[in-house]
């Protein structure tokens, strides 16, 4: 069986070089090509035995761009297909600090939150590290610009695909890979309380963002399912944990939605929970007005109850911003291409 190379450690891929009969230092070289998203073509100086070699030992499962948006801010949108034709999506976008890409861990996702395009068709399959790569390095190319930091939130669930999300970032770590430190990678969980107390161990301080969407359990069980196995307080206490061990601030997402979560009772609520359950614990809270999707009724409050939610989180001492909206004129909201993709493909065979 020929190996997924893309995805080896620098000390599997020299193992795996050795193994083919090659010298140490071409591992090395192997490896930063990889890195670069190049293919054996475009590797000049490893010698054509060597390539012949590795075009029957070794895979690199990349992704490649089906279509491609463009904003008029700058921030572009990939429909990526997958070597066996599942589809995933990431963004590009252009901060004052560098180039972030949002990527995607999973085509398509098992947590079934009510507003959320990914989760429409199902989970597909969790992606490999080599997959998660590259749709850094393919947006790399593309734009003709470095990628500095990196956020795993497009779809799928990264606790749901662990092993190969941590892996991931410590290729992305790596000093002949892309070299991006922990601090310019932010992760997005729905609440899987054994994945972050497990990755609190990694010793990996990546910031965390946790999708809480609610201020009680009521509401957070008719709109995110995972609530009804890891609750609002089990889930907090775990976030703070979290915070003890890595000491890296803690940032709770949350999608406003017009008349279920965006009262200013609800920011009150929202406010006393997480002041009791995370005392003395930098928190910061990042407002997204609901991206509506076509499937499901969910709509977004006008502007002034957006900034009323603010500043009642404020007043009661809880930072809060309502995230910049890059891409809005792509329904850049994760999923959305893929769905569109998902049904003509269904027309197509009707
Ligand atoms: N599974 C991870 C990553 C998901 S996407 C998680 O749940 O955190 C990143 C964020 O976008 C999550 O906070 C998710 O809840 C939110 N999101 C998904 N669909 C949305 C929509 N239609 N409008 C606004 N936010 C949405």
């Amino acid at each position: 069986m020929p190996k997924d190379i893309l995805s080896m450690y620098e000390h599997e891929l020299t193992e795996f070089v050795l193994g083919l009969g090659e010298e140490k230092y071409r591992a090395k070289q192997l490896y930063k090509w990889l890195h670069k998203g190049a293919s054996l073509d475009q590797m000049s100086d490893i010698p054509k035995k060597m390539k012949e070699k590795l075009e029957k030992e070794a895979l690199i499962p990349g992704v490649k761009a089906e279509e491609k948006q463009v904003s008029e801010d700058g921030t572009v949108k990939y429909l990526f297909r997958c070597y066996d034709g599942e589809y995933i999506e990431s963004v590009f976008m252009r901060h004052d600090y560098g180039n972030t890409v949002c990527v995607s861990s999973q085509a398509g996702c098992r947590m079934g939150c009510r507003f959320c395009a990914s989760t429409l068709n199902g989970l597909k399959r969790s992606l490999a590290p080599s997959e998660m790569l590259s749709q850094i390095y393919e947006a790399q190319k593309d734009t003709g610009e470095r990628v500095s930091n990196v956020v795993i939130m497009g779809m799928g669930e990264p606790f749901d695909n662990y092993d190969n999300v941590v892996r991931f970032i410590r290729l992305l770590n790596s000093e002949n890979g892309l070299n991006i430190g922990c601090r310019r990678i932010s992760l997005s969980t729905c609440g899987l309380v054994e994945g972050i107390d497990r990755f609190a161990d990694e010793g990996l301080p990546v910031t965390l963002s946790v999708s809480l969407h609610s201020p009680t359990n009521e509401q957070r069980d008719a709109i995110m399912p995972v609530n009804r196995r890891y609750p609002i307080e089990v889930l907090l206490q775990s976030c703070r944990k979290y915070f003890e061990k890595t000491g890296r601030r803690i940032s709770f997402e949350y999608a406003l939605i017009d008349g279920q979560n965006n009262s200013e009772e609800d920011a009150r609520k929202l406010a006393a929970l997480l002041k009791s359950n995370l005392p003395g614990m930098a928190i910061h809270v990042n407002l997204i007005p609901v991206n509506p999707i076509k499937e499901r009724d969910f709509r977004r409050g006008e502007k002034k109850m957006t900034e009323n939610f603010v500043k009642t989180l404020e007043k009661h001492g809880v930072n809060a911003t309502v995230r910049k909206r890059l891409g809005a004129d792509i329904d850049a909201s994760c999923g959305q291409l893929r769905a569109r993709k998902y049904e003509t493909n269904a027309g197509n065979q009707a």
